[in-house]
């Protein structure tokens, strides 16, 4: 995968592209999850924020549904949706740059997390937590909190967003571009926040974010966000289905969870770990662990103890490698045979949940049984475990709009298919799954002693369907858990009309 430098906005006047024009069905189609397909009246590709301003504007005054996309990874179909009657595209809105003003890394939002990593690393050999997909767009990712490789020993992305710069509707719908920062005198300071965690499509259209540590205090860009690792080791292991019986699965994932349990404070040594541990139908043969360490050279040996450690409850894996990289060749193109797609892409369905604790002996039977069930068809079906915690866990609840800081382990139940006709069992297959999985808590991962809800970066609106969420704990509590009623207050602050919305939108009311 290549991945330009982003130095320059590519000059370009936004206008309206209509579905006659090529560039429209690369707007409308430029979706990770091809689930979903728009038929908006037109797109726009917006290349300043004045443009932005009178784009907005214009669908306001014409009553037409807009909607904001940036790199097209949302995993709902909240873009594609058959009401929204306006797309604008902010990706040429890519430059990154020192901003002197702000002593900050401004980056606009149309740049992606691979284009992010590239230019912070080789301008000013820093980097910010991002996420592990170097296609997703910074306009809908940093929004949501932003998690990644690097979040067990630095923290969210969104803990470094120093400010943001959104064009938002006022209640006469006239648009505007206004700045927040997170300093205390800010009167915006509120809307800068919102923007810590809140989701993407909720307050208005981000046009810029600005990086920098919360204790950096030097003007030198250089110093202004953490050093990049100065190389990273990876490394597969993976384990056959042929060799794993139900003993020797719970074995496996009572470990791994006793590891996650005791590793992911923020001063443990192996907060420079991180692993996922990715379980796939029996049918497609095996079970894979991947990670990254950033333990310099004690790297090797870190990942060779805690392979070793989870081989003492299956045995040793058939197969597997590590490999030392920079951290930039790592961050363009993380583990290609993860996020190998056929041509045509995917549709998928993802559902997500954040772990307190490993889980339980009921709850690992579950996974064993939807792993290797044959009375479901489903072949795309898989269990992901991530490590989470470590220096996200050190950041108060309510310090930025992501709520989630007890978490050591991000899961996701997931299924993908190609052929449309096979849509209906595999949906099937997944909400049952991760029903039983939470069935102690109404379906879903209720925030409480075990579990620490689910990601808005990761939205299922499954979680707002009374049939699949029987637990009484509304879908906003599950991602926004106490922060709801101060988000919804910004809500009605920023966005009076409601432009900004969607299936899981903040709701003002
Ligand atoms: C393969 C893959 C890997 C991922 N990995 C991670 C990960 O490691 N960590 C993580 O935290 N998340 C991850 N995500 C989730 C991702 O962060 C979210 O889906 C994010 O919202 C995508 O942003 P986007 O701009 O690419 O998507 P889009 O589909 O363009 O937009 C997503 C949402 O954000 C809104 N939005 C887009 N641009 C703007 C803007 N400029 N202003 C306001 N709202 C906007 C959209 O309206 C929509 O509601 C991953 C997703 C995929 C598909």
């Amino acid at each position: 995968m290549s991945i330009p430098p982003a130095t320059g906005n590519t000059p370009i006047e936004s206008t309206r592209i209509g579905p006659e024009d090529p560039r429209y069905r690369a707007v409308v189609d430029k979706r990770f999850n091809k689930r979903y397909g728009a038929k908006p009246d037109y797109v726009r590709l917006v290349g300043s924020g004045a443009e932005v301003v009178s784009a907005v504007e214009e669908a306001v005054a014409e009553k037409r549904r807009l909607v904001a996309t940036s790199g097209g990874h949302c995993l709902e179909g909240f873009v594609s949706d058959p009401e929204v009657r306006v797309i604008i595209d902010v990706s040429p809105m890519k430059r990154v740059y020192y901003d002197d003003r702000m002593r900050a890394i401004a980056v606009e939002a149309g740049a992606t997390v691979g284009e992010t990593f590239r230019a912070l690393f080789e301008q000013w050999g820093t980097v910010v937590p991002l996420g592990e997909y170097p296609g997703v767009g910074m306009g809908g990712h940093v929004v949501g909190g932003a998690f990644g490789f690097l979040c067990r020993q630095l923290g969210l992305a969104a803990d470094y967003l120093h400010a943001v710069e959104v064009v938002t509707v006022d209640d006469r719908g006239r648009a505007r571009s206004v700045v927040a920062t997170r300093e205390t005198a800010d009167p915006n300071r509120e809307l800068w926040w919102a923007h810590t965690g809140g989701g993407g499509g909720n307050f208005g259209i981000v046009t810029r974010y600005w990086f920098r540590s919360p204790d950096a205090s030097a003007g030198d860009p250089t110093r202004l966000l953490p050093r990049a690792p100065e190389s990273v080791a990876t490394f597969t292991a993976q384990w056959n289905w042929t060799d794993i019986d139900r003993a020797s699965f719970t074995r496996l994932l009572t470990k791994h969870g006793t590891w996650c349990e005791h590793s992911s404070g923020a001063d443990s040594p192996d907060a420079s770990l991180w692993t996922l541990l990715l379980l796939h139908r029996r049918e497609l043969g095996k079970i894979f662990l991947r990670g990254v360490s950033t333990a310099g050279g004690g790297a090797e040996h870190q990942i060779e103890k805690h392979v070793s450690s989870l081989a003492a409850g299956i045995g040793d894996p058939a197969g597997g490698q590590a490999t030392r990289l920079s951290w930039l060749e790592f961050a363009l193109d993380p583990f290609p045979d993860l996020f190998a797609m056929p041509p045509g892409g995917v549709s998928m369905k993802m559902k997500d949940a954040l772990l307190r604790k490993r889980l339980t002996e009921r709850q690992i039977g579950v996974v064993y049984d939807y792993m290797t069930r044959s009375d479901h068809d489903v072949m795309g079906g898989a269990f992901g475990l991530a490590t989470y915690g470590g220096r996200v866990n050190t950041v108060a609840s309510d310090a930025t709009a992501s709520a989630h800081r007890g978490a050591i382990l991000d899961s996701a139940c997931n299924t993908g298919w190609v052929d449309r006709r096979d849509e209906e069992k595999n949906l099937r297959w997944v909400r049952a799954f991760y029903r039983e999985l939470f069935a102690d808590t109404g379906g879903v991962p209720v925030p409480g002693d075990r579990h620490d809800g689910a990601l808005i970066n990761h939205p299922d609106t499954d979680l707002a369907d009374p049939t699949l969420n029987t637990s009484g704990v509304p879908w906003y509590t599950i991602y926004y858990q106490a922060n709801y009623p101060r988000l919804q207050r910004i809500k009605r602050q920023w966005d009076p009309l409601n432009v900004f919305r969607h299936a899981l939108a903040i709701r003002g009311e």
